[in-house]
């Protein structure tokens, strides 16, 4: 008798030949949903070539048979049928194929979202060849070996995992070969092989399109939280990872390019005040208007340019280009002009009648000597110069030092 556990685990193994989820959350690289997609792309790609080798040489068996029995000498429409179904698996077939070699000779790696396309190009149109052929045959009132090519071909080509595809194999087969057996009727085997081919393909389908949408929210979730991970949730700016990622990206063009590198700290001035003042709600919105007066005082010029949220009250402008000093001072004078036109009314004891921010820069060439960290520790030094002289300051070091 089986035991509960047992009946469990062989329901969860049945229902696991359905589901997606178990197949996916008993691997290890579940943990990386972009493995997951990768897997799922190369999986199909890789599975795509074999198909299409053993489609082409069908459809090459088959178009020769068709000239060797003199078969195009005959009635319209079959033969035009025909020749559209071979030649459809075979320009097809060969042109993927021939795309896939130019990429593995020239060592381009395609993404995963074009393999997938390949592959959907590809099944569809081997679905409308072999749906053609089956007619073809039919109306060629022949004996059809066209349904067993139809359910292996499908079966390897998509994503059916193969547990399942020997299951539906045998869903398939074994009650024609049965019938034939006890019946000796060649006829109902056939109907019944078609009948299973059907079933086969309404279940590879659900399977096919259960993996697409799996696929599809991945990619989206991924997204989502790649997004969210290197972005500060109150101001919607970039916080420090989206820094690192920006010079981890950008170090090679920097470099080539001699950029210089612009480094900017701000700080809200007097801005505890404001809280104390006003609420640390108000305090929020404060931010959010600041944010927006910063990143609208950006050069539009093409110069690249990043704001970054640091801290709590502290941001980082990062430039990269040349000509930075001049750039920077007619950005400043454009933070001034935005934050002055908020006129946000400063808490009670702050040194100005309204809200300003200090800043401190640093301007340096992008060379091997570049270390990040000792840059924006000189930004921040010239920051607590700005304050220690009034606030409301920016100063710079550079090539050419000044205080503006
Ligand atoms: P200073 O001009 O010297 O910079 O003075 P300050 O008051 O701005 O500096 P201080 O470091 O004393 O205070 C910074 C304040 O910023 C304290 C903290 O409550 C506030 N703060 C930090 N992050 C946030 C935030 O996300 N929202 C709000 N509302 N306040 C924040
Ligand atoms: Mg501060
Ligand atoms: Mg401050």
């Amino acid at each position: 008798m089986l035991q509960k556990d047992n009946l469990l685990k062989l329901m969860d193994s049945w229902s696991g030949m359905f589901s997606l989820k178990k197949s996916l959350s008993t691997s290890n690289e579940q943990k990386d949903i972009s493995n997951i997609s990768r897997k799922f792309a190369d999986e199909n790609y890789s599975r795509m070539f074999v198909m299409i080798i053993f489609g082409v040489l069908f459809a090459f068996a088959f178009f020769l048979s068709d000239i060797v029995s003199n078969f195009y000498c005959k009635e319209f429409p079959v033969s035009i049928l025909n020749m559209f179904y071979e030649g459809l698996y075979i320009v097809v077939g060969m042109t993927v194929l021939l795309i896939g070699i130019i990429c593995k000779l020239k060592k381009y790696q395609l993404s995963s979202k074009m393999k997938i396309a390949l592959h959907t190009i590809f099944c569809s149109c081997a679905a409308i060849g072999s749906g053609l052929g089956y007619v073809s045959e039919s109306l060629r009132g022949q004996r059809s070996i066209v349904p067993l090519f139809f359910v292996i071909y499908f079966g390897t080509v998509t994503t059916m995992p193969l547990g399942l595809f020997f299951f539906c194999y045998a869903a398939v087969f074994l009650p024609a070969l049965i019938t034939q057996g006890v019946i000796h009727t060649l006829e109902t085997a056939e109907i019944l092989t078609t009948i299973g081919c059907g079933l086969f393909f309404s279940f590879n389908r659900v399977i096919y399109l259960r993996f697409r949408l799996t696929q599809d929210e991945l990619e989206r979730v991924n997204k989502e939280l790649g997004e969210s991970a290197i972005t500060d949730p109150l101001t919607k700016v970039g916080n420090r990872t989206r820094l690192y990622r920006i010079f981890e990206t950008n170090k090679q063009q920097w470099m080539e390019e001699k950029s210089e590198i612009c480094l900017v700290m701000c700080d809200v001035d007097n801005f505890k005040n404001y809280n104390d003042t006003y609420s640390h709600l108000k305090g929020d919105e404060c931010l959010v208007k600041i944010t927006e007066a910063i990143k609208n005082a950006f050069p539009k010029d093409g110069t690249f340019g990043e704001l970054i949220r640091f801290g709590g009250e502290e941001f980082l402008i990062l430039l990269a280009g040349d000509e930075l000093y001049e750039r920077l001072a007619v950005m400043y004078q454009n933070i001034r002009t935005n934050i002055c036109e908020l006129k946000l009314k400063s808490g009670v004891g702050a040194v100005h009648e309204y809200v300003t921010l200090s800043l401190g820069a640093d301007i340096s060439p992008y060379n091997e000597s570049f270390v990040l960290e000792d840059r924006i520790k000189n930004a921040d030094l010239q920051l607590y110069i700005s304050k220690n002289n009034g606030r409301d300051k920016m100063t710079v070091t550079t090539c050419k030092e000044g205080n503006l």
